[in-house]
């Protein structure tokens, strides 16, 4: 089992399987970001073998993200493989949705478990300004797809900025009442080059406080805590609505999760610069056993947590986040 300093258990780990992405997101990606070579990024062979490594050490859930995981290239192929792993529980993508339509059928064939979807609008001309291009409309019937498919429970995540979106908070929150979807409200983070600054972030107390004072109080929906989403319920609604405090509610606490990057570099806090190569090592004869210990060393200098939006601090984040897999 992989325990931290902090005796936080980590069986969890995101894996960036691209940093390009079809979209462009004005708080993600930079417009005139350069991609990673495609030499550099880890096969799914390498990403695979990492995989298998990790659950022998206790990693049980997986989630796919990027950049956006549904551009690369049979994605189905990595998904059916990394299924067939004994010892995964989970096995989970985030995705901006725009290819789901396309590619919903064969993500639940290939044994995809759970989808988070990204929608920052629900006003097509929002969307399409915040993503920099993108189609409302094929997001909604690519998850509309995917829910029919049992996919399922669906969650959306949300990152609400100050003077962009926030307006539509009461927006998303009355989308649950139709809808069996979970709407997670994410907390705007700091990333290279989106000119992140405190008062642009809305915290999720004033988040939670507009939403009640529109649909009354909130009953707390009581789940397997697992990660560091607080859920909860409008009175009869179908879906849920999550809050996400990542800046001022520190969700490191509970952190279980370890990051791979696209190029194959172990992150052990979202906000860390300390990377572990694991790239190098798997392309040089690395044995199962090097590798095992380079995972327990990620582990090792996991951080007790971050300290983005104390006293003003923007972190030490040297990587946007499309490049380390938000
Ligand atoms: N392209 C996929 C998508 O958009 O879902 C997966 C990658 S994206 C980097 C993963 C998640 O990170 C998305 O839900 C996105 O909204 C979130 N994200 C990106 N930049 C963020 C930021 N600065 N603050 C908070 N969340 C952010
Ligand atoms: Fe692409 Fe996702 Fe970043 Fe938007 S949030 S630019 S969809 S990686």
């Amino acid at each position: 089992m992989l325990k931290d300093g902090f005796s936080r258990t980590i069986d969890y780990m995101r894996i960036s399987v691209t940093d390009r992405c079809n979209l462009r997101c004005i708080y993600c990606m930079p417009h005139d970001i350069k991609p990673v070579e495609f030499k550099n990024i880890l096969t799914y062979e390498e990403i695979i073998r990492i995989v298998r490594v990790s659950v022998k050490l206790g990693v049980r859930k997986i989630r796919l993200t990027g950049g956006e995981p549904l551009a690369r290239k049979n994605i189905q192929y990595l998904v059916k493989r990394l299924k067939e792993i004994e010892g995964i529980e989970e096995l989970s993508m985030t995705t901006n949705g725009i290819l789901l339509k396309r590619y919903a059928h064969e993500l639940k064939e290939a044994g995809l478990d759970r989808l988070n979807i990204s929608i920052d609008s629900l006003d097509k001309d929002k969307y399409r300004e915040i993503t920099r291009g993108g189609s409302l409309e094929r997001v909604l019937q690519g998850m509309e797809l995917a829910h029919s498919l049992g996919i399922s429970p669906i969650k959306v995540n949300t990152v609400i900025i100050r003077g962009v979106n926030d307006s539509e908070i009461e927006g998303f929150a009355g989308f649950t009442l139709e809808n069996p979807y979970h709407v997670r409200f994410i907390e705007f983070m700091p990333g290279k080059g989106n000119h992140w600054s405190k008062e642009d972030v809305v915290g999720i107390e004033e988040i939670k406080d507009r939403i009640q004072e529109r649909f009354g109080v909130l009953e707390p929906v009581k789940r397997k805590k697992t990660g560091p989403s607080e859920d909860f319920r409008i009175k009869g609604a179908q879906g849920i609505v999550g809050f996400i405090g990542a800046v001022t509610h520190g969700f490191c606490k509970s952190c279980n999760r370890l990051r791979l990057t696209a190029d194959g570099m172990l992150r052990p806090c979202l906000f860390s610069k300390s990377m572990i190569d694991l790239r190098s090592p798997l392309r040089n004869g690395a044995t199962d056993e090097d590798i095992e210990r380079l995972l327990q060393c990620a582990v090792d200098i996991k951080p007790q947590g971050h300290t983005i939006g104390v006293d003003d601090d923007r972190g030490s984040i040297d990587l946007p986040m499309s490049k380390i897999g938000g």
